[in-house]
């Protein structure tokens, strides 16, 4: 194993300092590419690229315009086989991966994180064009994936067990290692960050992982594949299998190889992928999964500032995300006022091409994703909700929605219920504290919340009231990297993001050495 020296430990420090504090706003903006070239489209297995068993590919499309962007190599079981084979062999002892010291697993995270940051602006615009998201957003994303690989990078060398005074003559310690062979299951909202958040925790506590990326959205994580690769990661470390979840997915959940499952995705798929495990191997699951957060909005917090703050809660990334507001409580003497410039900002959204920089809102992620959004706006109407603006279909070609607002919203509505995962923003009234927290509770999701208010007890009141994982008062979607994140109920269990993160990838040995009195 080729050890890292000085010098190169000197310039990887000196670029990730720039890379660290970096960060993005519209008027500093670097150009995007406007059509980034996809350099990678196969397997990418024991540091190699490769066709898949089948010979079949599937085609990746762009949303903005619904057009393919170009085939990707379809695995499926055989080729997960594959590449559980070489996972496992990158951790046989004496391997390079095994014998690498700690300190250097950090040292290879941090030199990818350098190697994200060379070609954030390369990244950022393959991710608008596979995704649709707009550019300036997909910026941010990648500064928040390197940010994720520098954090988790120092973690690599600090994980210590315990010396424990047990009873009688024994010297007895834990020893934290790897869980082994994870599988890391992502969905397509934010490809490039779901990668980093759980490939950067996995690698630093010393696993080797297999890859299987969303089926809408594979191009960035096949890139970061050869990043890796360039940061010197030994072959079979990391492996990407892209293809769908029925087959290259349903392999990893039930492969009796695989120890440990990390899964980010919706509830249903969630239940599967636990399922898998418990008839496979009892392989270790966390799973981090859908929400439908409350966003509550008090009559004494300035109604502009919280009016905007639910509009992005909720309008963020086409409401493609996993902790949106997608239900906006407000309080009765507040709540006309209220609706009325939520429409107003919904009215005002710069919807288009999100290679344009002013533009805030993009395309659904495809077809199938704009058919349900559409579908839950009309029974959202039918079931007595008052649509205010919006509703329909953006422009002619790819798969764009106008901002949609609904108020007058029961609590009983699918709208109210259900995860839409699109532009609607449901507007829901309230009267009393206590009753907005039981109603905000009345759900099967428990991912996050937030409160707007000036008053330091109300806002602890439903922080400590709300079951659910995350809570932002008079703030939303601040997802940190050293903060945990993750679901109470059916939006899953386990913790990504901070220190909580690692224990999802490791096991805890114990060790009593018999000793002389
Ligand atoms: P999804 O349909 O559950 O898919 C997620 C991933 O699972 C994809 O890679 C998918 O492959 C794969 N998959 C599908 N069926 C599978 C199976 N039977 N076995 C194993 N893997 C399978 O979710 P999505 O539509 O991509 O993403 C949206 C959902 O993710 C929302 O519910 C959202 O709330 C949730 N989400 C949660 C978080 C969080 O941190 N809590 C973050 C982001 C998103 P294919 O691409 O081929 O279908
Ligand atoms: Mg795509």
């Amino acid at each position: 194993m080729q050890r890292l020296g000085f010098a190169s430990v000197y310039r990887l420090t000196r670029s990730c300092i720039v890379a660290s504090s970096c960060s993005t706003t519209a008027a500093t903006h670097p150009t995007p590419i406007l059509q980034p070239e996809v350099q990678h489209t196969k397997i990418f297995i024991n540091n190699d690229w490769h066709d898949a068993v089948s010979g079949k590919g599937f085609p990746t499309t762009n949303p903005t315009t619904g057009q393919v962007i170009g085939q990707v190599a379809e695995g499926a079981r055989a080729d997960v086989d594959i590449a559980v084979r070489a996972a496992r062999e990158a951790l046989s002892r004496g391997s390079p991966w095994c014998q690498m010291n700690a300190s250097e697993r950090g040292m290879l995270l941090r030199h990818l994180a350098d190697l994200l940051y060379r070609d954030r602006v390369y990244l950022a615009s393959l991710e608008t064009l596979d995704n649709g998201k707009p550019y300036i957003d997909a910026l941010h994303d990648v500064d928040f994936a390197i940010q994720l690989y520098q954090y988790f990078s120092g973690w690599s060398d600090k994980v210590c067990g315990q010396t424990i005074p047990v009873d009688g003559d024994f010297m007895c310690y834990t020893k934290i290692e790897p869980v082994g062979v994870c599988g890391l299951i992502i969905p397509w909202n934010f490809p490039i960050v779901m990668q980093a958040l759980k490939l950067a925790p996995a690698l630093t506590m010393g696993n080797t992982v297999v890859l299987k990326p969303a089926e809408q959205t594979p191009l960035t994580a096949l890139y970061v594949a050869s990043l890796v690769q360039e940061a010197g990661f030994p072959p079979g470390v990391v492996n990407v299998v892209p293809g769908f979840g029925v087959t290259a997915g349903a392999a990893v959940a039930e492969h009796m190889d695989v120890d440990k499952v990390s899964f980010t995705g919706s509830t249903e798929v969630g239940r599967l992928v636990q399922q898998a495990a418990g008839r496979s191997n009892l392989k270790r699951v966390t799973l981090e999964l859908g929400g439908k957060s409350p966003c509550i909005v008090l009559p004494d917090a300035d109604l502009d500032f919280s009016a905007q703050l639910a509009h992005d809660a909720l309008f963020f990334n086409m409401g493609q995300v996993c902790s949106a507001g997608s239900r906006t409580f407000v309080q009765e003497p507040v709540y006309n006022e209220f609706v009325e410039r939520s429409v107003e900002l919904a009215n005002k959204r710069k919807v288009g091409d999100p290679f344009n920089l002013a533009t805030q809102q993009g395309p659904q992620v495809d077809l199938d994703q704009f058919n349900k959004v559409m579908a839950n706006i009309k029974l959202g109407s039918k079931q007595g909700a008052k649509l205010l603006c919006g509703g329909k279909r953006f422009g002619e070609i790819g798969y764009f929605i106008q901002p949609t607002v609904f108020a007058d919203v029961t609590d009983d509505m699918t709208i109210a219920r259900d995860e839409i995962f699109g532009p609607v923003q449901s507007i829901i009234p309230f009267k009393t504290l206590d009753d907005v927290i039981k109603r905000a509770n009345d759900s099967r999701y428990g991912l996050a919340g937030a409160v707007f208010t000036n008053d330091l007890n109300k806002a602890l009141q439903v922080a400590h009231g709300l079951r659910v994982g995350t809570v932002w008062v008079n703030c939303f979607n601040q997802h940190k990297v050293a903060a945990p994140f993750g679901g109470y109920k059916e939006s899953g269990f386990g913790r990504d993001l901070g220190e909580c993160a690692l224990q999802a990838y490791t096991e805890v040995k114990t060790i009593t050495i018999k000793v002389s009195p």
